[in-house]
């Protein structure tokens, strides 16, 4: 028997997250958001839950050749485009639609003899100050992609920096947007998750959720479940080991916890080197045998302790959900000072993975 720890990906959860979206935005196509490993679920694993996706969007460029090489036939979008113009040349073999955010991809398009025009995402900056035009020099770049026999067709694209926040919005990016792009009749994709549930004037052609189709929230104090999300990952594993500590006894790195009175600790085959986060303090959730209970002190590379002073049934070989179906990773994450996007991206190679 192996170390008891794995990861569990349920594709029906990403196909109902997928629908959920495509149900809020009935008017829009919707790409799913695959980027770094489809956020960790697996990129074939994402691709294989979604055959009628309307549309792929990563920024791996070898990752979009491969889904491209494996028979996906929907548009395959380059989310950062290309950082070379033999990217360049081989996203045209592959048929991949390629965003152009800056004046040097502009020129290897006004230069290189491309075996088919392309796809063009211009992405305007409309405020994020990330990548993109400058939004108010759309209508001369628009015109240059238009002059240019590589290019099939042009959409416009920019990407928002508080959809999810209530109190900031996206009234100020959507103005200079619209402003832009109102007399320019190209199709356009705003959406990110956050926007596609709150902004439904923003659903325009294509929106572009991620982390919602993993069953993840995008937003601080709304959950995944008010949502309509349903979680894809859940990481698993067990008690491997049990302790009593009596008043004064301390567990793990640095002594961090120490006990008020006597107590049974539990020790979890799951650490920061599985991809569980290790600034997650004293307190932070963990369900063992399908209660919910507490990490103690420090987690460390391979291990991490948990409370057991309710669970008296607790022994090595009962299961443990660091996060999941039953546990979101929303909580966990709050509890460690970060976002789901994060805990969900850093599972571990050395973590087995198992499809329902
Ligand atoms: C990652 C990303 C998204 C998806 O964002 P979520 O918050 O996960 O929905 C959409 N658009 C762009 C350009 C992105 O980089």
């Amino acid at each position: 028997m192996s170390r008891p720890i794995q990861v569990l990906i349920d594709p029906a959860a990403i196909a109902h997250n997928y629908h959920r979206m495509k149900a809020l935005a009935p008017s829009s196509k919707v790409y799913a958001v695959t980027k770094a490993n489809g956020y960790g679920h697996g990129l074939e694993r994402v691709a294989a839950a979604l055959p009628d996706a309307d549309g792929f969007a990563l920024l791996e460029f070898d990752r979009a050749v491969a889904l491209r090489e494996a028979g996906v036939a929907q548009p395959i979008l380059l989310l950062e485009g290309v950082f070379s113009a033999g990217e360049l040349l081989l996203a045209s073999q592959h048929a991949l639609t390629v965003a152009v955010h800056e004046e040097q991809a502009l020129q290897w398009l006004e230069t290189l003899a491309l075996p088919r025009p392309l796809d063009i995402y211009l992405k305007l900056n409309t405020g994020m100050n990330r990548l993109g035009f400058v939004a108010e020099t759309a209508p001369a770049v628009v015109a240059r992609l238009q002059a240019c026999a590589n290019v099939a067709s042009v959409t416009l694209m920019t990407h928002f920096a508080t959809a999810d926040n209530p109190e900031q919005g996206i009234t100020s990016q959507l103005a200079r947007f619209d402003a832009v792009a109102g007399g320019l009749g190209l199709p356009m994709t705003l959406a990110n998750s956050a926007a596609t549930f709150d902004f439904p004037q923003v659903h325009r052609d294509w929106v572009r959720p991620g982390v919602a189709l993993y069953g993840a929230t995008p937003f601080a104090h709304r959950s995944a479940a008010s949502l309509g999300l349903v979680a894809a990952m859940s990481l698993e594993s067990e008690i491997i080991g049990v302790q009593c500590l009596k008043a004064g006894d301390s567990v793990g790195y640095g002594a961090a916890f120490t006990a008020a009175g006597p107590m049974r600790v539990g020790i979890v085959a799951c650490g920061y080197a599985d991809g569980y986060p290790r600034h997650a303090p004293t307190g932070t959730p963990v369900l063992v045998g399908g209660v919910r209970t507490r990490l103690l002190g420090r987690v460390s590379m391979d291990m991490l302790a948990v409370d057991l002073s309710g669970l008296p049934e607790a022994r090595t070989g009962s299961p443990v959900e660091l996060w999941g179906k039953r546990l979101p990773i929303d909580e966990v994450a709050t509890a460690a000072g970060t976002i789901g996007y994060e805990l969900m991206c850093a599972v571990a190679p050395r973590v087995p993975v198992r499809t329902l």
